[in-house]
């Protein structure tokens, strides 16, 4: 096929993926790449980064070559693709012999227009020699930090990928990442032999995320109010620290009557797979998870991701907030956080056989962190500052923009708490130190025959709520330190001195009262039970479609589509592929399908009706 009788970009784009524009970077690389220049991408999670390949793949004469590094994405990929009518496969470990030879064979035939491909299999000497017989159109390296020694998805394979340049210098490559930091970039520029390709950076922010971190009074109280709230029945990740309480956590929501599944590294294979899967095919799944969970899941109606447990850094606040709204409809990170975490954090630390350098690095990230939450400018400033970007106006939708926090001068009640600890040893928690000064009687209390400190009850005019409060934020400040002697003791530091001294003030944030009244509006999608009952007979005919074909209901219709459905409520196959995320090939698919639920004045289909009975606002937005 001759160049000049290939598609445009633009037309590409329309036909095949339904989107009138690329978003502003992704027309660049898009076009960069299709006349054949190498790239290296960075972008958020969500940004659009598959698009920047995938066009190319369809623009230039060819086979576009992918390598991924997890099979699940790897395959999600494929069966997007083949959903919109592009000629896509790909070889892995999990082929049998059979099903390799037959892609082989039509990637031989210049039937493939992408062949996804994992780094092991791309190396063997076979693949590089299969491939030198066809045409390419380029590779694309996905996950492209997975080449970095630093990071934690390395794998050593993608160190070999360097190979591809040597083998085929003359086809375009690009690589591609979420991941922001300047060591990783330089190290895919130099391990992938990109240099000189053009870099292509976006801005990191994700702004239909909304970022609330709150103080840590109830946890579990409070994530069931958030969830009731907010996301009475969406798809969310809840993250906690250690495999019990993710056990708990999941035990307890599937008792408040949640959909809710566990996630770690103590479970079964079999079952973490079920329950993985479980979340990315059906709706409204919870999965309350550890760390591990995530990677390799691109599950683009994440709704929520709420932290039970705080972070050890903001990378990896950033990276698991991140998984939240890929589709780029709102969603929330929602974290709560108290004295608990930053005591166990730093237990953590200082028992950690790591070398010095590195505990080093890791308590500046942990204090990022800390610093953090206890700001009182807008999170996403802060969040992008963090990464070297600069957000000119406070953005609007973030916990401190929409409730500013009010600050008080807590020097007095500073010195209470620092003396406190003091005069009880240096060798007690948050729970006892409150009591003290907040004349709690108690055995403890008397046995120690610490009510008759002179700090004993010193600080009645504050709640106990208050001074856990203050001693959260002198924890994270660094007045105040854990004794590694697995108590949660506090102990004093060198930064006390000028306060205890009377030479330095502090000023603390006071921690909002309960946010009650004013339920975050997250641009809830109905306004009406009939646009509410539309919505599901759309979600059931795409469940059932999506089950006909064994694939997750997002491979069919993202949400934002079902959305558009119900905000222009098209009638004609015109109207209805004018939608966004409607290429030609889903048209055909699908539109009719759709077009039976919109019908009907709202009513519903058969085999989702409900027994509703509303009448039909006949409201079109
Ligand atoms: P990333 O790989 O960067 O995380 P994806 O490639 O998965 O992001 O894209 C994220 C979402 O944005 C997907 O739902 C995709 O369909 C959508 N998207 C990408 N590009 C466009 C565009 N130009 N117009 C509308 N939606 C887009
Ligand atoms: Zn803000």
């Amino acid at each position: 096929m001759t160049r000049s009788s290939r598609p445009a970009a633009a037309d590409v784009l329309h036909e095949v993926f339904g989107f009138r524009a690329f978003r502003p970077l992704q027309g660049e690389v898009v076009e960069h790449v299709s006349a054949g220049g190498d790239a290296l991408v960075l972008m958020p999670t969500g940004g659009g980064k598959s698009l920047c390949y995938q066009v190319p793949a369809l623009t230039r004469s060819g086979t576009a070559v992918v390598v991924s590094p997890l099979i699940a994405l790897m395959h999600d990929q494929v069966r997007g693709l083949v959903q919109a009518g592009v000629r896509a496969a790909c070889l892995n470990s999990s082929l049998d012999a059979e099903e390799v030879r037959r892609v082989e064979q039509d990637l031989l035939a210049g039937r493939l227009d992408l062949l996804y491909c994992a780094p092991e299999r791309l190396l063997g000497g076979r693949m590089l020699d299969l491939l030198g017989r066809i045409d390419l159109a380029l590779f694309a390296i996905d996950e492209a930090h997975c080449v970095s020694q630093w990071g934690h998805d390395f794998r050593p394979e993608y160190l070999q990928l360097s190979v591809i340049q040597e083998r085929f210098p003359r086809v375009p490559r690009l690589a591609l990442t979420a991941t922001a930091d300047e060591r990783t970039k330089g190290e895919i520029a130099r391990r992938l032999g990109l240099e000189t390709a053009r870099h292509f950076i976006g801005s990191f922010d994700r702004p239909n995320i909304r970022y609330i971190v709150a103080p840590k009074n109830n946890a579990r109280q409070q994530l069931e109010q958030f969830l009731r709230r907010e996301h009475p029945e969406d798809a969310g990740i809840v993250y906690c620290l250690s495999r019990r309480r993710v056990d708990e956590t999941a035990d307890w929501l599937q008792r408040q009557g949640r959909d809710a599944l566990p996630y770690h590294a103590g479970l079964a294979q079999a079952e973490r797979q079920r329950n993985q899967q479980r979340f990315v095919n059906d709706d409204g799944v919870i999965i309350v998870a550890t760390i591990a969970f995530g990677m390799g899941i691109d599950k683009p109606d994440v709704r929520f991701v709420a932290h039970l447990d705080l972070p050890r850094s903001l990378e990896a606040y950033y990276q698991e907030t991140g998984r939240a709204g890929r589709d780029g409809l709102p969603a929330n990170a929602w974290m709560v956080y108290g004295h608990q975490d930053v005591a166990m954090l730093r237990q953590l630390l200082a028992e950690s056989s790591a070398p010095d350098e590195r505990k080093r690095v890791e308590r500046q990230k942990l204090e990022s962190m800390l610093a953090f939450c206890e700001g009182t400018g807008c999170r996403r400033q802060q969040l992008l500052a963090y990464f070297d970007e600069r957000l000119d106006q406070p953005c609007g939708n973030c916990d401190t923009c929409l409730w500013p926090p009010r600050t008080w001068d807590a020097t007095e009640a500073a010195r209470m708490a620092l003396s406190c600890v003091y005069r009880t040893g240096q060798r007690f928690g948050v729970a006892h130190l409150v009591d003290v000064l907040t004349g709690k009687d108690g055995d403890r209390v008397r046995q120690l025959a610490h009510d008759r400190l002179s700090t004993w009850g010193i600080g009645k005019a504050h709640s106990a709520r208050e001074w856990r409060s203050v001693f959260r934020q002198l924890l994270a400040f660094g007045y105040l330190t854990v004794d590694a002697d697995g108590y949660g003791s506090l102990c004093l530091t060198e930064r006390c001195r000028p306060l205890l001294r009377g030479e330095a003030s502090v000023t603390l944030r006071q921690d909002p009262e309960k946010r009650s009244r004013r339920s975050a509006d997250l641009g809830r999608r109905f306004v009406d039970a009939a646009t509410r009952e539309l919505w599901d007979a759309l979600r059931a005919r795409r469940r059932r479609l999506a089950e006909e074909q064994g694939v997750p209901p997002y491979l069919i219709f993202h949400d934002a589509t079902l959305q558009a459905m119900v905000e222009q409520r098209p009638q004609t196959m015109a109207e209805f592929a004018a939608l966004p995320g409607v290429g030609e090939t889903k048209r055909q698919r699908y539109g009719e399908a759709f077009l039976q639920v919109l019908s009907g004045d709202g009513a519903l289909p058969a085999e989702s009706a409900t027994g509703g009975g509303v009448a039909s606002s006949g409201s079109g937005s």
